[in-house]
């Protein structure tokens, strides 16, 4: 038996027949190793792509000692034990104007946000709180009690030192990141490549947009959801258009796509009819595993490689190969099965490091829920807010082939493997769709 099926055929709770929806995940996971290749790019370009090599700060941040608000830098010892303090006004420091002398015994300076702290002064008292005595150049500052050293001061490095990791490998970059880079002065740094992912949709009754539906035809729709999600996750996609229920086609598609990409992703032609024919396919092109996930929508998925296989510990890269995700066709089940395997498994080709588990919390729900024994199903849901409390209501019709319920839902409501019916009022996990996409 071939390398990849050995491998999931002796792993734990490996049952083919009915895989748990965490299992299947997992095994995606642990085989799969990041895709090999750097690009180094401009800051702004860096934007959603994950890095390939630490950033280490050339600098501290911030690179001086400076105040956090409007007001005045004094030295903390200078401070009466009890009551008022009163001090001589020296100058002032604005950001981008320091002041170039010391404070002294008995002085302060006015200070603006952001400007540097001037030297021997440990301590900002807020203005709102200062009372100016007089009102010429000899005014006298009064100071009220209740002050502390370091009050109102950031300090260099506070934020990030000089010589250390400010960014690590494997972070997808996100605003804040492109924030910290272009604070430590950096204009260019190491990404990943894209991941690399081949689609197609199979199946004799499907139309391409822009072309009249025959009777019994039904519009290609699959091929952009996965394009959008695909697209939505930083990859690099290649459209390979519908291909026909035909072995001469299918072969022909499966090598071409395996010759040109990390991944394919297909749609279709995995439900148990189909399958007998692909998996004859399969056999001869590569490893690939047809499961029944215990999940609703979503059930048959297809996984394995196409081509040759990566030696243990490679990396991902693999010009004569790829991994294959044979999705159903159901519109409604490509995606949920794409969000909760494909999504993870792009991640980790991705270079993405940790792969989170997708977040989830629990709300309300308002109406009752049917729910099939031992299986995770995902349906679609509305969440509102009730009282300040979050609630969720399902998206109506929950029919696999409806992508109307997809596009409604903001969330997934997750009901687990084990549990029961719900009732108006239980409460459930759901799984942002913002936080997924
Ligand atoms: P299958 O998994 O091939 O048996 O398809 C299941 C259902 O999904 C059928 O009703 C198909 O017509 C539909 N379907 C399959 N592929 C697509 C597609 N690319 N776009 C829209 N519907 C599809
Ligand atoms: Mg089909």
């Amino acid at each position: 038996m071939s390398s990849i099926l050995k491998t999931l055929s002796g792993a734990d709770n490996y049952d083919p027949e009915s895989l748990r929806v965490d299992r299947a995940r997992e095994l995606i996971l642990d085989l799969l190793r990041p895709v090999g290749g750097h690009e180094r790019v401009f800051v702004r370009q860096a934007l959603d792509r994950v890095l390939a090599e630490d950033v280490v700060s050339p600098i501290d941040v911030p690179s001086h000692d400076y105040s956090a608000m409007d007001g005045w830098a004094l030295r903390a010892g200078d401070l009466a034990a009890a009551g008022e303090t009163r001090l001589k006004k020296i100058g002032s420091a604005f950001a981008g104007h320091p002041f170039e002398g010391k404070v002294g015994a008995g002085e302060t300076v006015r200070i603006m946000t952001g400007a540097v702290l001037p030297q021997d002064a440990d301590c900002v008292v807020m203005q709102e709180v200062v009372r100016v005595d007089g009102d010429g150049a000899d005014d006298a500052i009064i100071i009220p009690p209740g002050q502390r050293r370091e009050q109102n001061i950031r300090r260099a490095g506070e934020d990030l030192q000089a010589g250390r990791t400010a960014i690590a490998t494997g972070r997808k970059l996100r605003p804040a990141e492109i924030g910290i880079i272009a604070s430590l002065g950096v204009a260019e740094l190491v990404v990943r490549r894209r991941v690399r992912v081949a689609l197609f949709s199979s199946g004799d009754e499907l139309c391409s947009i822009g072309t009249p539906l025959v009777s019994g035809a039904v519009y290609d729709s699959n091929r952009y959801t996965l394009w959008g999600m695909l697209t939505r996750l930083g990859c690099e996609v290649i459209d390979m258009g519908v291909v026909r229920d035909d072995p001469v086609a299918l072969e022909a598609a499966f090598r071409e796509a395996a010759a040109c990409s990390d991944a394919i992703v297909t749609s279709g032609g995995v439900s148990v009819g189909e399958a007998d024919f692909i998996k004859q396919l399969m056999a001869q092109l590569g490893e690939v595993a047809f499961w029944k996930i215990a999940m609703k929508p979503g059930r048959p998925m297809a996984f394995g490689r196409i081509g040759k296989t990566p030696p243990d510990g490679a990396d991902g890269t693999n010009a004569s190969g790829a991994w294959l995700f044979g999705l159903p066709g159901n519109p409604v089940a490509v995606m949920v099965a794409f969000y909760q395997f494909v999504r993870p498994a792009i991640l980790k080709l991705a270079g993405v490091d940790p792969v989170k588990p997708f977040p989830a919390f629990p709300a309300r729900c308002t109406e009752p829920m049917k729910k099939g024994r031992d299986r995770t199903e995902f349906q679609r849901g509305i969440l509102f807010q009730e009282n300040g409390e979050w609630c969720v209501r399902p998206t109506g019709a929950q029919g696999s082939g409806m992508l109307r319920s997809m596009s409604e839902a903001d969330c997934f409501i997750v009901l687990e493997h084990d549990r029961g019916p719900v009732g108006a009022g239980d409460t459930v996990m759901v799984q942002l769709m913002d936080g997924l996409v």
